[in-house]
């Protein structure tokens, strides 16, 4: 391990860090920066970012980091970004463009080819597209070696692939096949400072998500649903070790993985402490529970989002309130505490969310913790014609309150994540994270017009449904029950 601690620099301060890849690194081949617009510790815990950066090292690629805290100078050599010709951006959160104009702004330079890519942009890419050249729909197995070719003849523009889109070329994601696709073995971990899941090796067992919840901009994006060999995955867990502490499980809905009972078992009694994501109610039950204690693992995180029919019928999503009366007994029994995600809907009325968090007080019988959103439209997601959040919704979130220890969402920023996302028009050079939410999207409403998204829109047909990245139809489809059911109980 010794020969694989490396130091690392940020603005302010050097770090160690255990990097197995780094020593692959090609001393002649080209070079790229490697951007995360958010911090060091919260770019090594993105699979994404570690995967692109593993597989540009294997092409032959002289791959440099940066990210939000190394003040434009690269994590590797100190190599301000302005150097390089070629920038890859990891763009997963709509707030992140923000800092990634910033970047650019401040450290970038003319002539520089700036790709992009992650969830966020492959669901809607318009909105960068002033200050990114292309961005790269879908998963990075199948499209970074065929990128990192490009890169090696100088001519990214003679990429004829329909995965590599701007506003003159439409486009369609790219999948991975998952069981072909090796494990990310080798990953990067800071040592000298503790990332904020803690220092975990992440094992990514699913790829998308079976489930159609209607406002989920994960679930669609990422579609198939697609799962990793059982053998494969256990590899994975045997190679984890020391200076890793945990073991943290990626998957949108862990318990719809064939083999989840088999990996939780393996999991229980690795030397590592386990994590896993949010559960899927029906997923929980005795055996889950008992292996998530085994683990270490002291609270289970849920996402029931509603116990209404009403809200169930616009969102797609939701449970019956003996249901999760039930589901949290289990947790109860084994003495973990459950973190539950809920969700507010347009011009929700005060009766249902009494009637809401009635159902909630009936359920809960320890501690909780509960974390309530607005219901923020995404685009590609069927409830993307929803209006964005307004005022009226934060009313309904401080009823919550009543059920102790809840953090409401921030509207302001809820907002202004929707406006960022639902763009039609390129507005990235417009964002600057220095302002405040109200700052930026006073800003945003001289160039779009944020009035109409504060309405349902139930026929229109967005300008990104050109770049294809689902099923357009049945997005079309379940935008319009959405909304039919949002006129019957909420109008
Ligand atoms: S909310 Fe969860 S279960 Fe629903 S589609 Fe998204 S990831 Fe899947």
């Amino acid at each position: 391990m010794k020969r694989d601690l490396v130091r690392i620099r940020l603005c302010d301060k050097k770090v160690v860090e255990y990097n197995p890849i780094m020593r692959f690194l090609s001393r002649r081949g080209p070079s790229v920066a490697l951007v995360y617009p958010a911090p060091y510790s919260v770019a090594s815990q993105s699979l994404g970012f570690q995967l692109v950066y593993a597989l540009l090292v294997s092409q032959g690629i002289r791959v440099e980091r940066f990210t939000s805290d190394s003040c434009g100078r690269s994590l590797e050599s100190g190599t301000p970004l302005k150097r390089f010709k070629y920038v890859i951006a990891s763009l997963s959160f709509e707030l992140d463009y923000a800092y990634l104009a910033q970047m650019l702004r401040e450290y970038g330079s003319e002539g520089q080819v700036v790709m992009a890519g992650g969830l966020a942009v492959t669901a809607n890419p318009l909105p960068v597209l002033d200050m990114i050249d292309f961005v790269i729909l879908g998963d990075a197995e199948p499209t970074i070696p065929k990128l990192a070719e490009a890169i090696h003849y100088d001519c990214v523009d003679c990429l004829e692939e329909e995965w590599l889109v701007n506003e003159e070329r439409e486009g369609r994601k790219a999948e991975a096949e998952l069981e072909e696709s090796p494990m990310l073995a080798q990953q990067f971990l800071p040592i000298s400072i503790e990332p904020p899941w803690g220092k975990g090796f992440l094992v990514e067992v699913t790829r998308g998500c079976p489930h159609k919840c209607r406002f989920c901009l994960e679930g669609w994006t990422s579609k198939p649903f697609r799962q990793r060999k059982l053998d494969q995955v256990k590899e994975a867990l045997d190679s984890a070790g020391p200076p890793f502490e945990k073991i943290i499980t990626i998957s949108l809905s862990l318990s719809d993985y064939k083999y989840h009972k088999e990996y939780l078992k393996v999991l229980s009694t690795h030397k590592l402490q386990g994590s896993i994501p949010s559960i899927r109610l029906e997923g929980v039950d005795e055996d889950l529970v008992k292996a998530v204690k085994r683990m270490g693992q002291r609270t289970l995180t849920i996402a029931p989002e509603t116990t209404l029919k009403e809200k169930a019928e616009v969102l797609g999503k939701g449970f019956p309130p003996e249901f999760l009366k039930e589901k949290l007994e289990i947790i109860y029994k084994y003495k973990l505490k459950p973190k539950m995600y809920m969700m507010v809907v347009p011009k929700e009325k005060g009766e249902m969310s009494e009637r809401e968090i009635g159902n909630l007080k009936e359920a809960i019988k320890g501690k909780v913790h509960v974390s309530v959103n607005p219901l923020i439209p995404k685009p590609w997601t069927p409830l993307q014609i929803a209006p964005i959040p307004s005022k009226d919704m934060e009313k309904i979130m401080i009823k919550y309150k009543d059920l102790g220890e809840v953090d409401l969402y921030p509207i302001r920023w809820a907002r202004l994540q929707a406006i960022i996302g639902l763009s039609e028009k390129p507005i990235m050079r417009y964002l600057d994270p220095s302002l405040p939410p109200e700052k930026q999207m006073e800003v945003l409403s001289k160039v779009i017009n944020i009035k109409k998204m504060e309405n349902w829109r139930p026929e229109w047909e967005p300008k990104w449904l050109r770049y294809s990245i689902s099923n357009e139809e049945e997005v079309l489809r379940l935008g319009r029950e959405s909304y039919e059911a949002w006129r019957r109980h909420f109008q």
